[in-house]
């Protein structure tokens, strides 16, 4: 049994880290935040390094990478932020997505542009009335003989706001729901922000300000036929194919801002002192930062499993879950004791660790929520669970 990354993925990792140590360090990453400021140079710079083409194939200018690779570069930017490692995983997926179900013109359309960090990607599922159930969704896609005629409402798209940007829509096709079932007569659009009839309004939001959240209105949309993926009402399969490889890369950057998030609170317990000692070396802080490095790594062979089962082809709806569970409750978990730790350092508001605070209360609901992870778990061992 091996648990080691290989030569070249160490260089990977350190490559990772000094990129974020000179582009984003986390004080950086939080002025990005506090200013709502779209860092255009954070994708031309992650574009510089290859990482935007490291899982496309050689032929199209990408390195052959897998979610292994991924999951590296992305814990990594996990120390700057969880909105820095997004910017990077949550464009990716919407990108692979069209490299496994899009036809030449899509891919030869989108990819070089993702790839050079000038084209991203935002996803758009959920709506004001499916979160959680997100095949209940309602926004209705006409299909007629030019295309599609598009109507309906959208919620917490991710970076739809952002210059360069295409959103990959899910939208009912086939509203016979009743006799097919609600996961039938989906289908997924390209949809470009600027096209007659769209409107984007951002949601104010805790934390995630990089790239933002917002509101997509849709009023008669015209959306052409050759920006359908996948086979018409066959969206649902292209959605799960993504929801592996989105729980895989968001635990790899739970498991990144986690460990930063650990590092700061001990660094600081190592030169605050109270009652004439640091306060590390106090019990009960000792032992609570001594579970966490134990559930970070905990969390940290889970998303590398999973990880590893997506780059070798195998099921990982599972495994990815778990990984996401994990990583996500062990992020926010971390982010409460810094808190505590830093007493009332950490509730300054321009301290680094509220920062951490702020962006962890979504880890748990966003890509999927806690119970919604245990349920597919429960699922996945025989249990009906709803
Ligand atoms: C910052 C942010 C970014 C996001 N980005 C995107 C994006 O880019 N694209 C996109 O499409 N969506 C995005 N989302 C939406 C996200 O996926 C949903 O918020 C999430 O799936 C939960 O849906 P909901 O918020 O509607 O909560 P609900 O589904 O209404 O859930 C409310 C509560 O009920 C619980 N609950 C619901 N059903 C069950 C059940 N069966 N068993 C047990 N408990 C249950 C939930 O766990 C939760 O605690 C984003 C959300 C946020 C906050």
């Amino acid at each position: 049994m091996e648990f080691g990354l290989t030569d070249e993925q160490l260089l990977l990792q350190r490559t990772a880290r000094d990129f974020v140590a000179r582009t984003c360090p986390v004080a950086v990453a939080q002025a990005w935040d506090e200013a709502a400021t779209f860092p255009a140079e954070l994708f031309t710079g992650m574009a510089d390094q290859g990482w935007l083409g490291l899982a496309l194939p050689e032929e199209l200018g990408g390195g052959g990478g897998t979610a292994v690779e991924l999951g590296i570069i992305t814990e990594q930017l996990g120390h700057a932020s969880l909105d820095v490692a997004m910017c990077f995983a949550g464009c990716l997926i919407p990108g692979l997505t069209v490299l496994r179900w899009g036809t030449d013109a899509q891919r030869e359309r989108y990819l070089p542009a993702m790839l050079r960090g000038t084209g991203r990607f935002a996803i758009a599922m959920s709506e004001p009335d499916a979160g959680s159930d997100v095949a209940a969704l309602r926004t209705r896609a006409v299909p007629g003989p030019d295309g599609f005629v598009l109507n309906g409402q959208k919620m917490w798209c991710t970076g739809a706001g952002l210059p360069g940007t295409t959103i990959a829509l899910y939208a009912r096709t086939d509203p016979s729901t009743q006799e097919n079932g609600k996961h039938h007569g989906l289908s997924l659009l390209l949809v470009d922000p600027a096209a007659p009839g769209v409107r984007i309004q951002r949601t104010p939001t805790l934390a995630r300000h990089i790239l933002g959240t917002n509101e997509v209105f849709l009023d008669d949309v015209r959306v052409p036929a050759d920006d359908l993926v996948g086979e018409l009402h066959g969206g649902w399969k292209v959605l799960l194919s993504g929801l592996d490889l989105e729980r895989v890369l968001m635990s790899a950057a739970y498991v990144g801002v986690a460990q930063a998030t650990l590092d700061e609170m001990l660094a600081y317990s190592k030169t605050r002192s109270q009652f004439g000692r640091p306060i590390g070396t106090f019990q009960a802080l000792a032992h609570a930062m001594a579970d966490l490095q134990t559930d970070i790594d905990s969390a940290r062979l889970l998303a590398q499993r999973a990880a590893w089962l997506h780059a070798h082809g195998r099921p990982c709806s599972r495994e990815s879950a778990m990984a996401k569970l994990k990583g996500s409750e062990t992020y926010v978990n971390a982010a409460r004791w810094g808190m505590q730790i830093l007493g009332g350092h950490g509730f300054a508001t321009d301290s680094t660790m509220s920062f951490r605070w702020r962006e962890s209360i979504v880890a748990t609901i966003s890509g999927g929520t806690s119970q919604i992870q245990r349920n597919a778990i429960a699922r996945s061992m025989g249990l009906r669970c709803y």
